[in-house]
This record gives structure tokens, C-alpha cells and sequence, in this order.
């Protein structure tokens, strides 16, 4: 028999349309393992509403109702994708010995979930999930992502190639994860920091199979930007080399003005006059720019809010796993 209680974290905004097959298939997953022994009677799965503003509690509440492995967890309001998912493993985290987190719109091919865990049963404590192909991606996104990993690879953030946020946790790794504190979470950074032993699994990324990306580019750019700023204090330093090297170019065109001056040939020089505003200007204003952005994750992590708020919990209890409890 196996032991092992397995919780699938699905974080869902505004997810009306692809919930109905996500749970089906989800849900048809967790019997498949079972019956094949990977996992134990009452694994569940945990959906985790992020503050959607169209039926997707709902339909939540619904399921939950109608089958026993589904539970559910609904935010007061809007988090972000990295907070729904936090508040779902660390909900889980006291009745489940591991969590495996998939986003609702069944982009990551939920057959990869049989391979976790046999890797998992292996003694692996973190399974990562990584694309294969990006093919059904489309272009735009696919080159973003790409030059994304690459900046963040220079930029000295290990992350795990092609791997988003579909991957296998055991309940240790879960236990160092939430002792990260800090407000900006970008998991795909934090996880590789862990250490742990793990491993890879390979999958072909489909299309959405409903809805809309709840990803626009605005999303994308300050997920981006949140992700570098959030481990790498590189762009500080590179302001700093490019404030010195300038300062070192000035002086030599100080020295070069002088000699111009003493030898008599006054120069209008409106035109470079012009250019070194507007660029000293522009590097000035980028220059503060990257240290505010600093300064404000310093004083969004002074003040301690809580990533997340629970407004509803229907999940399994400890004791009991077949019990939802409403906490
Ligand atoms: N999501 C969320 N909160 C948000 C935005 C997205 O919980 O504020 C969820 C969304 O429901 C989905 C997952 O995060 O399950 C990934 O979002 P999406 O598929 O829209 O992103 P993409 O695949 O386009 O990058
Ligand atoms: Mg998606």
C-alpha cells in the first residue's frame, strides 16, 4: 500500500471556461495513480480561486459538493499567480506529503503527473516539469520567454530552463520553501535555491485549452521585472560601471575642451552641448529608475503584509482526509 497523500494545487483566475475539463481529467489522474498505487486514497485536489470576478467559485463550490477529492480555497481578492500558488501549498502543506502545482488551463500535459510521481516514489523531493517544445506557443511569447531565461541567466539566477510552474514538491522541500518570508515571490528562482534532490520530466506544452491568458503583457513585464529585481542586484551594479565609465569619458572630454580652449578655437558646439543633456539626462533618469525600483521592494518587504488572505477554505482535514473541513 502506498502512503503517500498527494495534493494537486490549481491556482485559477477567472477559469469558468476550462474548470469542468481541468477537473475531469484532473481528477481522473488522481484515480489512474491511485489505482496504480503511486499515491493513497484521499490525494485531493486543491483549487485555489484567485479572486475571479466571473463564476469560477462557484463552480468550485459546485465540485466540491459533488466529489469527495475536490476542495477549495478562495482569496479575498486578487493575488497574482505566485501568491495563489503559496497559499495553496502552504494550505496543503500540513495534510499532504507532497503538492504538485498545474495551472487551470491545461497547458502542461497532465499525463507528465504519472512520471512525478514515479520519480517522486524514486526519492526525489522536487520534479520538475519542462517543456519540450514551445511550438504551440505563440511567437511572441516563446522569443519574451526565451530572452527572459537568458537575462535572468546572466544576470547570475539559476532557473530551470523551459520549466514554468508545473512541478512536484515533497513536504520537506515544502517546509524550507515557506520559511522564504519575503513579500516578491518568483518561484521558479526560489525552488533551485532549495537544493533537495531533482530531477526532470519532459512534456509537450498544448494550447489553452479554453479562456483567455490571464497573462497580458503588462502581467508579463512586471512578472519580469519582479523576477530580476527580485534576486539579482546586477542591474545596480551595471548602473554603477556605466555612472563610472561615463564620469571617466567626461573627464577625458574635459581635458580635450581645455586644450581646444587654450589653443584658441572656440567651438559653437550647440549640437554636442544638446546630445549630452539628453543623454546624461536619460542615463540619470534610467539610473534612478533601477534604484527606486530597489528601494521599493525594500520598503514593500519592511512592512510585512501578508501575501496572501483566505476568505474560504474547504480542504481535507489532517485527521480525517475524507472530511472537508471549513476552517
Ligand atoms: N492565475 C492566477 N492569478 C492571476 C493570473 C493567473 O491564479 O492573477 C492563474 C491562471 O488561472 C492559470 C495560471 O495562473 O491557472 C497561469 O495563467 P495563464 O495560463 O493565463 O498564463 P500563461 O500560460 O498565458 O502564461
Ligand atoms: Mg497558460
Amino acid at each position: 500500500m502506498n502512503e503517500q497523500i498527494l495534493t494537486i494545487v490549481v491556482p485559477c483566475y477567472n477559469e469558468e471556461a476550462v474548470l469542468k475539463e481541468t477537473v475531469t481529467r484532473l481528477r481522473g489522474v488522481l484515480m489512474h495513480a491511485c489505482r496504480e498505487q503511486l499515491i493513497a486514497k484521499g490525494s485531493t485536489l486543491l483549487l485555489v480561486d484567485d479572486g475571479s470576478s466571473d463564476h469560477t467559485w462557484e463552480i468550485i463550490e459546485h465540485y466540491i459538493e459533488e466529489y469527495k477529492e475536490v476542495t477549495g480555497l478562495k482569496l479575498s481578492r486578487n493575488f497574482g499567480h505566485q501568491n495563489a500558488l503559496i497559499a495553496g501549498m502552504e494550505t496543503a502543506r500540513p495534510y499532504s506529503d507532497c503538492v504538485i502545482t498545474i495551472d487551470a488551463d491545461l497547458q502542461d500535459d497532465v499525463n507528465a503527473i504519472k512520471q512525478f510521481l514515479i520519480k517522486y516514489n524514486e526519492g526525489f523531493d522536487i520534479v520538475y516539469g519542462v517543456r519540450d517544445k514551445r511550438e504551440t506557443d505563440t511567437f511572441f511569447k516563446r522569443n519574451t520567454a526565451r530572452m527572459f531565461y537568458g537575462l535572468m541567466g546572466h544576470l547570475g539566477v539559476k532557473t530551470v530552463p523551459n520549466h514554468a510552474d508545473f512541478r512536484l514538491l515533497s513536504r520537506r522541500v515544502l517546509d524550507e520553501l515557506i520559511k522564504y518570508q519575503e513579500e516578491n515571490i518568483f518561484l521558479r528562482g526560489m525552488i533551485p535555491l532549495l537544493g533537495f534532490k531533482s530531477t526532470k520530466v519532459y512534456y509537450n506544452r498544448a494550447e489553452r485549452f479554453a479562456g483567455e491568458s490571464k497573462y497580458p503583457l503588462k502581467k508579463m513585464l512586471n512578472f519580469a521585472v519582479d523576477g530580476i529585481t527580485s534576486f539579482s542586484i546586477a542591474p545596480i551594479r551595471i548602473v554603477t560601471y556605466l555612472g563610472a565609465s561615463i564620469v571617466g569619458i567626461g573627464f577625458l572630454i574635459g581635458v580635450y575642451a581645455l586644450i581646444q580652449h587654450f589653443l584658441g578655437h572656440v567651438v559653437t558646439g550647440w549640437t554636442s552641448m544638446i546630445l549630452s543633456i539628453w543623454l546624461l539626462g536619460g542615463i540619470q533618469l534610467t539610473a534612478i529608475g533601477v534604484i527606486g525600483e530597489y528601494i521599493g521592494k525594500i520598503f514593500k518587504e519592511t512592512k510585512h503584509r501578508p501575501r496572501y488572505i483566505i476568505e474560504k477554505q474547504l480542504v481535507a482535514s489532517k485527521n480525517n482526509r475524507f472530511e472537508k473541513q471549513a476552517l
